[in-house]
């Protein structure tokens, strides 16, 4: 192995890492580089009935043991799930987070989502993709090199065409074991999907 690299995978939600690039994070894991997964908010309003306190705890745990089944860490913020918005103190706090990991990758969602929180949470990525080696943007010691950012899906497609994509192999099994740490979240998928075909 050449130098062993710090990825940091960044998703709005508890889950979005492990659906979005569990694969990759196994790859990346497998062949020995480091990887955190990293929820920027708690997801306490995944549920239409539990509590949102319960939930944040729940998903906290799942995401540790989906990231443990990948051979990565996990790390979760206390960011209330649909409330994130990308405004400077939010932008601080994550700044300081990404420079204490000083990743030389970073996997994000796509600026173009559907949900305000993925939105969010790409917007920070893109915000302290400069201000990672400013030395008084943050507390926490600037890194020496921008990271090189990758995007899911269609990209960037918003800020200009992409310099480059890559199609990634998917690991059926991988992904599977990754969701195995999530129970709540895997049952739920398959009753929509009964739901659906019900409909
Ligand atoms: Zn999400």
């Amino acid at each position: 192995m050449g130098e062993k690299l710090r990825v940091l995978v960044v998703g709005a939600h508890p889950d979005d890492c492990e659906l979005t690039y569990g694969g990759m994070a196994a790859l990346y894991a497998d062949a020995g580089h480091e990887v955190l997964m990293m929820s920027v908010t708690d997801g306490r309003t995944g549920h239409h009935a539990m509590k949102p306190s319960a939930v944040a705890v729940r998903r906290r745990k799942e995401a540790r043991r989906a990231a443990k089944a990948l051979g990565a860490r996990s790390k979760v913020l206390r960011f209330h799930s649909n409330e994130l918005f990308p405004d400077i103190a939010t932008r601080k706090v994550f700044l300081s987070e990404v420079r204490r990991f000083s990743p030389h990758v970073i996997l994000a969602h796509q600026l173009e989502d559907y949900h305000p929180d993925h939105r969010a949470s790409v917007q920070l990525v893109l915000d302290i993709s400069y201000s990672v080696l400013v030395p008084h943007a943050s507390r926490v010691k600037a890194m020496r090199e921008t990271p090189v950012i990758m995007h899911s899906g269609r990209g960037l497609t918003t800020a200009g065409a992409p310099e480059r994509i890559i199609c990634v192999p998917i690991d059926g099994n991988t992904s599977r074991n990754s969701m195995s740490g999530c129970p709540g979240w895997t049952r739920r998928c398959r009753r929509s999907r009964r739901a659906v075909r019900a409909g």
